[in-house]
């Protein structure tokens, strides 16, 4: 186990978990996924009903490891990372009822108040690990438009054998984000804002790329499968959170962006946990609502909403579901990949799939609009639950879904309402207390947190010369 090979590699070379995590996409520009998934019995998932987070995690997360971590290193990462001081007092992925059969699971309590923070927090553990028994450093490039940024950055802070260059553009950051990203400057974390849009950085991350000299730059962003592994035991402790009998199935509703946190409960379902309907819920920005329903899957342009973290015009994950969907061929999903990325759109048919596919396989996707996630913001606060606009998008799917009258249904809550005020104050006309770790945040961003720089590649690369020589 812990073997994994490119989507769109048709002589399935091997790489380990290890390497795969270092490297995040396949060299032929594929994602990495396992040569075979990993399987939970009944009876493994009976006798983890009632453990802690940490001990599923490590049972769950070693499975997709096999002997290149070993169980007692990986318990210490699983307790590190999800420890009080980083997740607060109590369980660590709590499930409440909403109403009748509507739960919510909180996966926002990490340091940075994000779902991110449950995958980066362990990668980061295991990155370290691997570097500094290889004696290598790296350094690593990420460009933001405000949350990874930070949960990247709480990832990796004072880790000897990573340094990381964060870009984010000068406008457009709340002043919340960048006080979060701010008060982790320093040591190996370099905040670098650009005078230009998020897509200026973007862009600087690819230019850079291009040069041999920082061709392997690394970065932990939401394709590489560290992530997407460890956020498979989250599905495993929220069904046994909510099932009553082993085997009972369970539906979730995911708020849906880059396809990250739904491939990771497709994937539990294939590992054999009794999951029924997996549902996305998006925002403006439908791309996979759109894929699911029409079977075209189209990149669009980018609207800012009050969900901004699901504003992307491509579902880069997708492609590992889609590798499945093709019965694993490497040639259909380089066909219907190159395509997507010459025209901008390509059509299922275009691969000799139909839309129904998804239906098939109990996949769902609905989009949601501004005006549904402030009545889903409502509608949870009449049950006494203040939820933010990313998982409101997810309860405002599920209030439309009459399923989970019948069928336990559990929306998962991404981000904490404090990083979305504006928002929440919009539905609700007030504005919640804040927990004392957030108290203040934006009266100390340190003076020289970021260091701010024009769109210029020269500019950058020099910049990243001079500092990570450094160390
Ligand atoms: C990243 C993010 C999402 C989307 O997750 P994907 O894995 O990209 O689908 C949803 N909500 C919040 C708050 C996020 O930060």
């Amino acid at each position: 186990m812990g073997s994994l090979i490119s989507t769109r590699d048709a002589s399935a070379c091997s790489v380990s978990y290890l390497d795969a995590i270092v490297q995040g996409l396949a060299p032929d520009g594929g994602l990495l996924v396992p040569e075979e998934y990993p399987t939970i019995t009944r009876q493994e998932l009976a006798f983890l009903q009632g453990q802690d987070y940490q001990r599923i995690a490590a049972e769950v997360k070693q499975k997709f490891v096999g002997n290149e971590i070993r169980r007692a290193d990986m318990g210490c990462f699983v307790n590190d990372a999800y420890a009080q001081e980083n997740f607060g007092e109590g369980p660590t992925v709590p499930v409440r009822v909403l109403e009748d059969n509507l739960y919510i699971m909180n996966l926002s309590r990490g340091p940075t108040a994000a779902f991110k923070d449950i995958a980066l927090q362990l990668l980061g553990r295991e990155l370290n690990y691997t570097l500094q028994r290889r004696d290598e450093h790296v350094v690593m490039l990420g460009a933001t438009s405000g949350d990874t940024g930070s949960a990247a950055e709480a990832a990796v802070k004072g880790c000897d054998s990573i340094t990381l260059f964060m870009l984010s553009p000068q406008q457009g950051m709340s002043p919340f984000q960048k006080a979060q990203m701010g008060a982790l400057s320093g040591e190996n974390i370099y905040n670098v804002a650009i005078d230009g849009t998020f897509d200026d950085c973007q862009d600087l991350v690819k230019e850079l790329k291009r040069d041999p000299e920082f061709a392997n730059l690394g970065a932990v962003n939401s394709i590489n499968w560290g992530r997407i592994s460890s956020q498979v035991p989250y599905f495993v402790a929220g069904y046994l959170q909510v099932a009553e009998t082993i085997g009972e199935q369970v539906d979730f509703v995911i708020p849906t962006g880059n396809f990250g946190n739904i491939l990771s409960g497709y994937i539990a379902k294939k590992m054999g946990v009794p999951i029924g309907n997996l549902i996305a819920a998006t925002n403006e920005n439908d791309v996979v609502a759109r894929l699911f329903n029409t079977g075209c899957y189209k990149s669009g342009t980018a609207i800012r909403t009050s969900s901004p973290s699901m504003d992307i015009t491509k579902a880069s994950n997708f492609e590992r579901l889609l590798f499945d969907l093709v019965n694993r061929d490497v040639e259909k999903v380089r066909t219907f990949m190159d395509a997507f990325a010459r025209e901008g759109q390509v059509r299922l048919d275009h691969v000799g799939i139909n839309h129904n596919v998804f239906q098939e396989n109990r996949l769902y996707a609905r989009s949601t609009t501004h005006e549904n996630r402030l009545n889903a913001i409502r509608y949870a606060h009449s049950h006494g639950r203040i939820i933010d606009p990313h998982t409101a998008a997810g309860v405002a799917v599920a209030m439309n879904y009459s399923a989970f009258s019948d069928v336990p249904t559990i929306v998962l809550e991404t981000a904490l309402p404090v990083k979305f005020e504006g928002t929440i104050n919009e539905a609700l006309s007030f504005i919640p207390e804040r927990e004392e770790r957030f108290q203040d945040l934006e009266r100390h961003v340190p003076e020289g947190a970021f260091y701010r720089m024009s769109p210029n590649a020269g500019h950058l690369k020099q910049y990243i010369r001079d500092n990570a020589q450094r160390r």
